[in-house]
């Protein structure tokens, strides 16, 4: 492009050009290494084992957390057509029944952070994604995946923790099954605009038993199974999911602080 101002302007111009262009592109960034790699693709690398510390007791909520579970029922949730829960609730805790379905708070949220505790079966059945199987979907339709991913190899994008199908875990913190394990979440829903085209992709920070797993990284849409993700509108406050895989994964202390 020609420049028609003295050289030393020309240069700053252009400078200020390529900066601008970076900060944005930066911003608008879709996550390329979750593209990088087909979906599943078994070639990817797997996240590298790392041990946690020993499990601790539960992690009580803060005095301005929305407490979704607090060990005696489910009255926070349903069924995603709005009749009761059916997962089994005893000793503190729910259990999946398998073939019951999905369950959805009651509650709807956007921005959050979530603290959100879970246990693969202590017996293990299955291997690969059929073992300990469940998900947490955020804003519903984005699975940050839990599974057994104890001495249990499968695909890399689907590993516990994982943002199912686009970007696996920075390492693999689980503890074994049976035992208790944490996640803590900061979820940034996505924006629209009003024709529905996606001003700003959903975001997730995640740590798992305290150790970072997501740092701000980008959904390139609603997860799904053996697909490329996209984004399609829905509204800006979304109950929370936990998926019923046919594993009886437990879970406890579930609670949101609401950042919008
Ligand atoms: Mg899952």
């Amino acid at each position: 492009m020609e420049c028609r101002l003295d050289n030393y302007t020309c240069r700053k111009v252009a400078w200020l050009a390529l900066v601008a262009l970076t900060v944005s592109s930066g911003v608008n960034a879709q996550n390329p290494d979750a593209r990088r790699w087909p979906v599943h693709s078994t070639d990817r690398p797997r996240p590298p084992v790392i041990q946690p510390g020993p499990a601790g007791p539960l992690v009580p909520p803060p005095s301005d957390a929305v407490l979704l579970f607090d060990g005696r029922d489910l009255a926070g949730w349903s069924r995603q057509d709005g009749s009761p829960a059916r997962w089994t609730v005893s000793d503190g805790s729910v259990e999946i029944a398998p073939g019951t379905g999905d369950i959805i708070s009651r509650r709807s949220f956007g921005d959050m952070q979530l603290h959100i505790e879970w246990a693969a079966p202590a017996v293990v059945r299955g291997e690969g994604q059929g073992r300990g199987n469940s998900g947490i979907f955020l804003g519903r339709y984005y699975e940050l995946q839990v599974l057994d991913s104890y001495r249990n190899d499968t695909y890399a994008d689907g590993q516990a923790g994982a943002m199912y199908g686009q970007t696996p875990p920075l390492v693999n913190a689980m503890r074994p099954p049976g035992e208790w394990n944490t996640f803590d979440v900061v979820f940034h829903r996505p924006r629209f605009n009003a024709d529905g085209s996606l001003a700003r992709p959903a975001r997730l920070a995640a740590w798992h038993n305290g150790v970072l797993i997501h740092d701000n990284t980008e959904f390139t849409g609603r997860t799904v199974h053996m697909r490329e993700a996209e984004y399609s509108p829905h509204p800006d406050r979304q109950p929370i999911l936990l998926q019923d895989h046919g594993d009886r994964v437990r879970y406890r202390s579930i609670w949101v602080r609401e950042l919008e």
